[in-house]
């Protein structure tokens, strides 16, 4: 999607989440998602320069980057180590508490059942997330387990944000693999 598209789709949303903020105003919160999802996709290439599948996630609190994180379930033969767990772990480490209320998370895709099960138990406010993934997506696309009303918790979600440039590094990766198989 054109950023032209994007981002009075983005301004929507964010409205509709702050109230009596102007348009304008929802501009300069858009260009700071997109500050944000930049560092998150710098951890995403540092999972696709390792050949693990591009995935990367920060975790930030009061305008600074507290946790990072990037796909390495291959390199260490995890199954969960994906970057949602290690930046909320990270996060949580530098805050020193399991509790990261104030937090918002910003993933390059949508995070399946386990990560978005994290998100939940570490009490963060949002999900800021790139592309969607229809396959295995729980913010909204198979389940939406951060907004569920039955869980204790819930999360302010927003996505779309830089979609294109989380996706692309995902089909590049992807194209990539089935070329050397
Ligand atoms: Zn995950």
């Amino acid at each position: 999607m054109s950023r032209q598209l994007i981002l009075p789709k983005l301004c929507v949303t964010i409205l509709k989440g702050i109230k009596n903020r102007t348009y304008f105003e929802t501009w300069d919160v858009v260009l700071l998602y997109e500050e944000f999802m930049r560092e998150a996709l710098k951890e995403a290439q540092k999972a696709y320069d390792l050949d693990e599948v591009p995935i990367g996630a920060v975790v930030v609190k009061d305008g600074e980057i507290i946790g990072r994180g990037h796909n390495l379930r291959e390199k260490d033969q995890d199954p969960t180590l994906h970057a949602e767990i290690i930046a909320i772990a990270n996060a949580a480490r530098a805050a020193k508490s399991w509790r990261l209320t104030g937090c918002d998370i910003y993933v390059t895709i949508e995070p399946c059942p386990m990560c978005a099960g994290a998100m939940i138990q570490g009490r963060l406010d949002s999900l800021i997330f790139g592309a969607k993934d229809p396959k295995g997506g729980c913010a909204g696309s198979l389940y939406d387990l951060v907004r569920d009303q039955r869980f204790n918790h819930r999360l302010e979600v927003i996505d779309g944000v830089l979609e294109d440039e989380c996706g692309q590094l995902m089909t590049d990766f992807f194209r990539e693999k089935r070329k050397h198989r």
